[in-house]
């Protein structure tokens, strides 16, 4: 990788306009992997004047071209899927197995999925049959700001970078300053492929310097983020004086309620799942609502499911969970585990401090509390690591009304073998997705939230509809 401390503006990499060095550290050694510079507002302001530049003619680039670009895309992210997979298991401490499998292959799914659905999309509608002479235009709404967080970090570029070049857009790319790495590979790829200059930009920088300046910038029309609630929060904020069009990924506190009736492995999938990525992903289900009649035997397998989970460096092969991303997250989840048992739930399995044998690192002990109540801190709170709280339940109103009992609403799950139980539980549930017994959502279904997990839906149709404005035409006449 040649380009760490550089961005890429206009279609060229250039270096920083003052330079301002920031360190990145593998998470599973506490050293420093590379060091990048973060923007300016100097370089914040070149990156827009560039995708401000190219948007007319992208934007009329026809559908076909535009088309071929993003197969060649696909073709290239492929080839580079190794150095994608190595830069993320260094820059976050994804195990090389996981990020060559689910980190790489999310960002390979999205490319392709969008670009199934693109063929036949269609950009300029007939309103309605009893309305023949007014048209609906689809078009791209202008420059989007791209801030991106660190945990599934391709997964969240390409559902973002990708729909936005469909749609006509032209970008800046600000990755995350802890994962920034992959984002090169992702840069170098996109250069590759070459897309007219100015489409794609990509400015390293922190949430109080380019984040906020693109989210303020008085040319940037859209910013599509996914982060924490509170950056989140702040972004809306700063983008209401230009009445920018803000789409919010956020987090999640996901209930899995299983139900007596679930199958047996459900309890062992609901663990697994939780403690994936290390934890760190936004639809974990970190609050396992359990029925009382089966609550012991559940409690018992969750406990012995942690204790197998094997925590290791993230270049090792194999199945183990690898690192949190920081010295930051790590102690607080480290602060959360306190909380847990000082709000009196029972630690069943994991706890404080870092696994045996591992010294250095920021490595956490897969941790499950049983009896927890949810209106504990560790119910409530998003705690982004390996920790799973188990609620029991004794009534179905009384297990969705805990799992609604959340500020989030993202991905909630439901375990049980009868189908009318859970089809109701999906209609009551509010939240975004939800996922019964296991399916994982498939090709082109939207990923988004309710409440405080944010606004704007990712992913299908609804991913590129996002970038789009939507404008009526009357009195047209072909
Ligand atoms: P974060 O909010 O700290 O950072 C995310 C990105 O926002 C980074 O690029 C950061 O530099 C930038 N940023 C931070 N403050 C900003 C500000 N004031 N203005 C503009 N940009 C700012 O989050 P993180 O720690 O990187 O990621 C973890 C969080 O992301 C979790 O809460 C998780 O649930 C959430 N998440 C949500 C989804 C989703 O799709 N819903 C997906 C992944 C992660």
């Amino acid at each position: 990788m040649t380009n760490i401390r550089n961005f890429y503006i206009n279609g060229q990499w250039v270096a920083p306009i003052t330079a301002n060095d920031f360190d990145v550290i593998n998470p599973s050694n506490e050293e420093v992997c590379a060091t990048i510079s973060l923007g300016s507002q100097a370089d914040t302001d070149a990156a827009v004047a560039a995708a401000k530049a190219a948007f007319p003619a992208w934007a009329a680039v026809p559908q076909a071209e535009k088309l071929a670009l993003l197969v060649s895309l696909l073709a290239e992210y492929n080839k580079r899927a190794g150095d994608l997979a190595e830069a993320m298991s260094v820059e976050m401490g994804a195990p090389m197995d996981l990020a060559k499998t689910a980190q790489v292959g999310a960002g390979a799914w999205h490319i392709a999925n969008l670009i199934n659905l693109y063929k036949d999309f269609k950009f300029d509608r007939m309103l309605s049959d009893a309305a023949p002479d007014d048209r609906i235009l689809m078009e791209p709404i202008g420059v989007c700001a791209m801030i991106t967080p660190w945990n599934w970090p391709m997964n969240q570029v390409t559902l973002k970078c990708i729909p936005a070049m469909a749609a006509g857009c032209t970008m800046v790319l600000k990755p995350s300053e802890i994962a920034p790495l992959s984002s090169i590979v992702f840069t170098e790829i996109v250069d590759a492929v070459g897309f007219p200059a100015g489409v794609y930009n990509m400015v390293q920088g922190d949430g109080v310097g380019v984040g906020t300046q693109l989210s303020v910038h008085p040319d940037v029309d859209m910013v599509s983020f996914t982060g924490s609630t509170r950056a989140g929060t702040l972004i809306t904020k700063n983008a209401a004086a230009t009445v920018k069009r803000v789409s919010l990924e956020l987090g999640g506190k996901g209930a899995n309620i299983i139900y007596a009736d679930a199958d047996e492995k459900a309890v062992k999938r609901g663990v697994l799942h939780c403690m994936q990525n290390s934890g760190q992903s936004c639809n974990a289900p970190t609050r396992m609502l359990v029925e009382r009649s089966v609550y012991d035997a559940a409690v018992t397998t969750a406990a012995e499911v942690a204790d197998a989970i094997s925590v290791g460096p993230a270049n090792a092969e194999g199945r183990h969970i690898g690192p949190v991303v920081s010295n930051l997250q790590y102690n607080k989840i480290q602060r959360m585990i306190q909380t847990g048992i000082d709000e009196g739930a029972r630690l069943v399995a994991g706890g404080l401090g870092r696994p045996a044998g591992l010294n250095r690192g920021y490595f956490v002990r897969p941790t499950v509390f049983a009896d927890v109540s949810n209106d504990m801190a560790i119910a409530q709170q998003e705690i982004f690591g390996p920790v799973l709280s188990i609620i029991p339940f004794d009534t179905e109103e009384e297990a969705l009304a805990i799992a609604n009992d959340t500020v989030y609403g993202l991905t909630n799950y439901v375990q049980t073998t009868d189908h009318t139980k859970a089809m109701r539980a999906a209609r009551a549930l509010r939240s975004g997705m939800v996922e019964i017994n296991g399916t994982s959502r498939g090709a082109g279904a939207p990923f988004g939230g309710y409440k405080q997990s944010g606004s704007g839906r990712e992913g299908g149709v609804w991913g590129l509809d996002d970038f789009l404005e939507v404008k009526s035409v009357s009195g047209w006449v072909e």
